[in-house]
């Protein structure tokens, strides 16, 4: 029976570990390694921030009843084994590597700036948020996805505050149409935009940017995720970024027993350009690279992954949203939804995220773009 380690326990690592012992059965024996025994639901961190929705999740009934979880933290990974920070060690025949992504803002006086990249920086924000008095100034760094979900949720959770968000654009990514109906529904929330600005550092008191220091009571960093520096401490082949390299079968360009999936990893070109850090992408990617453990178990040629994005959805506080088609290469099309329809169906697809980990065998996604499709700038 194959050992088989998933280091990172959250949608892509737990997608891996139950579609492995769901389709693998007697072949495989799975232990996915966790810092925590619930699981976070990182794309509800805003509305856990704002004191809307709590992203913590009991792992009962997500994980797989053949799964053993271990609740500690790998500290390295070596040839066929790994290091936990309890001072135990698992061996493995094949190992996951899932470990996600973090804040990164790179800024001096980043300390000063909550996150809504992590459940504890989500959860000082939560503790914080309800404290500040009248008129306080909360400022948002980051006009992506995130920004933009982040100081709707809070402008409409608390509107004593005032709600900045301050980035070079809004959704710069997308048509103008498209960017202006954000704009309008982010003023609608009474968000503030400052656009045109490059933050420069973070201050106890403010923000600078290029054109000047802007005072803030508490400011949020919701701009691009780095992360962890596991698989560059451990010797394993990394990008520029700290992903871990792996070639179009998910498995790791130097080391042919661990597979990369999630946020942590970095497929080729073609496979991989378009797919940005996301659980759209973490989950197909997690149930891709247990179909590649799988077939190396068998000794098999792994398939190489095929995976296209559908749409980007925005949710701005309970009644509003945003949904922009793309192709699947990730380059918006022409259709959009907006509203409160948008605002049920991001909801929907929110929980749909949870049921696919709890349906891995059945779980099928969007085969990846053609040749002739184009490849898009970064998004989140
Ligand atoms: C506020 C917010 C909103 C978002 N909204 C969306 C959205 O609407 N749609 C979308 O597609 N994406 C969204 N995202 C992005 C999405 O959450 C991530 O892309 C996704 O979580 C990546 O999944 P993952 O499994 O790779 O990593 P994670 O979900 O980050 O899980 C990684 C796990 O690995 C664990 N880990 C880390 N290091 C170690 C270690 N050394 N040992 C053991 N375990 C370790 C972590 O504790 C964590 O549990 C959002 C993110 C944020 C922060």
């Amino acid at each position: 029976m194959a050992q088989v380690v998933v280091v990172g326990a959250g949608y892509a690592g737990v997608m891996a570990a139950n579609r492995l012992a769901a389709v693998g059965q007697s072949d495989v024996r799975v232990t996915v390694v966790d810092p925590r025994a619930e699981f976070v639901e990182r794309i509800r961190l805003h509305e856990h921030a704002a004191g809307v929705a709590n992203a913590v999740q009991e792992r009962r009934g997500l994980l797989h009843r053949d799964v053993r979880l271990r609740v500690a933290t790998v500290e390295k990974i070596a040839e066929r084994s790994v290091r936990l920070d309890d001072g135990g060690a698992l061996e493995f025949d094949y190992l996951v590597y899932a470990v996600g992504s973090t804040a990164a803002s790179g800024l001096s006086g980043a300390e000063y700036a909550h996150s809504v990249a992590d459940l504890a920086g989500a959860d000082a924000l939560r503790g914080r948020l309800p404290r500040l008095p009248a008129g306080a100034r909360v400022v948002v760094i980051g006009g992506g996805l995130t920004g933009i979900e982040t100081s709707a949720e809070i402008a409409y959770r608390y509107p004593s505050l005032t709600v900045e968000l301050v980035s070079q654009s809004v959704a710069g990514w997308l048509p103008e149409s498209s960017r202006a109906r954000i704009e309008g529904k982010l003023a609608k929330a009474g968000v503030r935009l400052r656009t045109g600005l490059r933050v420069t550092g973070v201050r106890p008191d403010g923000v600078a940017t290029d054109a000047g220091f802007l005072p803030s009571d508490c400011t949020i960093w919701a701009g691009s995720f780095g992360v962890p520096d596991l698989a560059l401490r451990s010797d394993l082949p990394v990008s520029a970024d700290g992903r871990l390299r792996t070639d179009d079968t998910l498995v790791c360009v130097d080391h042919g027993r661990i597979v990369g999936v999630g946020d942590a990893a970095t497929p080729p070109g073609h496979v991989g350009e378009h797919l940005r850090m996301s659980c759209q992408a973490a989950i197909p990617m997690g149930a891709h690279g247990a179909d590649t453990v799988l077939a190396l178990i068998r000794g098999e040629q792994p398939e190489p992954l095929s995976l296209g994005m559908a749409g980007q959805a925005i949710r701005l506080g309970r009644r509003d949203g945003f949904i922009q088609a793309t192709h699947r290469d990730d380059s918006a099309r022409g259709f959009v939804l907006s509203g409160r329809v948008a605002a049920l169906v991001k909801e929907r697809v929110c929980r749909f995220t949870l049921t696919s980990m709890r349906f891995p065998r059945a779980y099928r996604w969007l085969p990846g773009p053609t040749a002739s499709e184009s490849i898009p700038a970064g998004i989140r």
